[in-house]
């Protein structure tokens, strides 16, 4: 018989407990949020692919790149590709192919570092998916010419 109430008691008391943790989470703040409707600050640590900065008080009123093609040389992956161009009555190179093979980028950073002019930087471009390589090729220099840089 005592076995029969310490039963109920056990069973009372774990109901209990149980009904405590909901309650708790009940009336704790939420924090899920309802992607892709909401969305969260991105952290400035973010790493997405890299891109052209967009600097209207650079030379050619657009970017800081100079063509020296330092971050392609320095790139572990060899997924940059750097053209530049002399041209009559310009100083220094214009720049004319700048494009990224991201799906094999590292994102070690190590262009970003080695950029001489600070260039570039890292994107905090997150909604990346696609069904083939070839859409991760990104043409860096059309993307800053469009204004779809930071
Ligand atoms: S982050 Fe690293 S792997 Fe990616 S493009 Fe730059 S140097 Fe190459
Ligand atoms: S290192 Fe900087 S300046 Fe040189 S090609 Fe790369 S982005 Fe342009």
């Amino acid at each position: 018989m005592s076995h029969y109430f310490s039963e109920i008691f056990t069973g009372g008391k774990s109901l209990l407990v149980g009904l405590g943790v909901t309650f708790k989470a009940l009336t704790s703040p939420v924090v899920t949020v309802q992607y892709p409707r909401e969305k969260i600050d991105i952290s400035p640590n973010m790493r997405g692919h890299i891109d052209l900065i967009k600097d209207s008080e650079s030379k050619n009123g657009l970017h800081r790149c100079i063509s020296c093609g330092l971050c392609a040389r320095n790139c572990p992956c060899s997924c940059i590709v750097v053209k530049g161009e002399k041209q009559e009555g310009v100083k220094g190179k214009v720049l004319k192919i700048f494009t990224l093979e991201f799906s094999k980028c590292s994102l070690c950073g190590l262009c970003v570092e080695s950029c001489p002019t600070s260039a570039i930087d890292f994107s905090d471009e997150y909604e990346l998916a696609a069904f083939s390589r070839e859409a991760f090729n990104f043409d860096l220099l059309k993307r800053v010419q469009q204004g779809d840089t930071k």
